[in-house]
């Protein structure tokens, strides 16, 4: 039994994901390989390599695979594909975008988004927008899975000593063309893997209002995030979207301001370590997973919060 781990990356760091998709594949038992798809990527089969638990990394290095194009990079997982009893994701926007496409082709039924692994065979995930977890067991000879990150601890990115091997690249599928990327850059930490977040909500009340976080934010050394209604208002971009349908995130400390609670956003953030809420609404349900609630105006809260930190 051994288990392949798909590498994120940007062909020069190995992203943080991975090593949360590392941790499970150690749950599952039997040797953990990782496949680095990229050009120019040497570097992050290193960064692989170094991994706790990490025995050995397959590099398959070529232009075709410089920009992680989901057509390129699943065929180069099916390459290889016969050699393992499962395959994991992390349950990203670009691990979702491969894992379907080899679970096709292997004629297998993919299991999307597990928290939990109970056996080789059985894994947990959440169902219901989190309301539910289900146990479900794969008959399927190779197992196609993508990892929520939140559900497992990283491995130590150090410590390890896998061999890296290199391997022959796929051919360019000529299915997909790289046009272009807009990378949003930003000094705060990034959403999904921040060890403190700040969120703000509809309560907000417009873009200019939302700044009042940018301070708070800056002081506890946090990602900014928000609630769907506040990004549909336009008051925050839709990258910090938390929720069922934008970002799933578990930070050590997520600060809720303005935000309601409905069960959709809790689904993004329900598991974070230490919940605090900022409502003026005693009844909003938030502080029902909420560890701290403060019930007050936002705008006389947080500036005061701000300065007493
Ligand atoms: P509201 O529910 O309007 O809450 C605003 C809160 O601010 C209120 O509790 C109010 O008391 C408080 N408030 C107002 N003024 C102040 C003040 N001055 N001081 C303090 N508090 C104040 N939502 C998400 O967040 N993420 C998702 O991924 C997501 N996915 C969805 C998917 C589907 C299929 C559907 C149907 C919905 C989804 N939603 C999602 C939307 C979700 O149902 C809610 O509409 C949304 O989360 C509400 O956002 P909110 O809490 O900011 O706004």
């Amino acid at each position: 039994m051994t288990t392949l781990v798909i590498a994120e990356h940007d062909n020069a760091q190995l992203k943080g994901a991975t090593l949360n998709a590392v941790a499970a594949a150690a749950k599952i038992g039997g040797d953990v390989h990782v496949l680095v798809a990229g050009a120019n990527a040497r570097a992050v089969a290193d960064q692989a390599a170094a991994a706790a638990g990490v025995a050995k990394v397959l590099l398959a290095d070529a232009p075709q695979l410089a920009d992680g194009l989901a057509e390129n990079v699943a065929a180069q997982v099916l390459a290889v594909a016969s050699g393992y009893s499962h395959i994991l994701f992390p349950a990203t926007a670009s691990g979702k975008n491969v894992a379907p496409r080899v679970a096709a082709k292997l004629d297998v039924a993919q299991i999307s988004d597990i928290i939990g692994v109970e056996s080789a065979d059985t894994f947990q995930r959440p169902i219901y927008a989190g309301n539910a977890i289900a146990t479900v067991q794969s008959v399927d000879a190779v197992k196609v899975i993508t990892v929520r990150t939140t559900g497992f601890d990283a491995v130590a990115a150090q410590g390890g000593s896998g061999a890296v091997e290199e391997i022959a690249a796929v051919a360019d599928s000529g299915l997909s063309t790289f046009v272009g990327r807009e990378v949003a850059k930003s000094d705060r930490p990034e959403l999904a893997g921040a060890r403190v977040v700040v969120s703000g909500g509809r309560g907000l009340g417009s873009a200019e209002n939302f700044k009042i976080l940018d301070p708070l934010a800056d002081k506890l050394g946090a990602a900014l995030g928000a609630s769907r209604a506040a990004v549909d208002a336009g008051y925050a971009p839709n990258d910090w979207q938390v929720g069922q349908t934008g970002k799933i995130v578990a930070p050590q400390l997520y600060v809720a301001v303005g935000i309601s609670g409905a069960i959709q956003h809790l689904a993004g953030m329900k598991d974070s370590k230490v919940i605090v809420a900022i409502n003026k609404d005693p009844e909003a349900p938030i502080f029902g997973v909420a560890d701290y609630g403060l019930v007050g105006d936002l705008f006389q809260v947080v500036p005061e919060l701000t300065s007493a930190l």
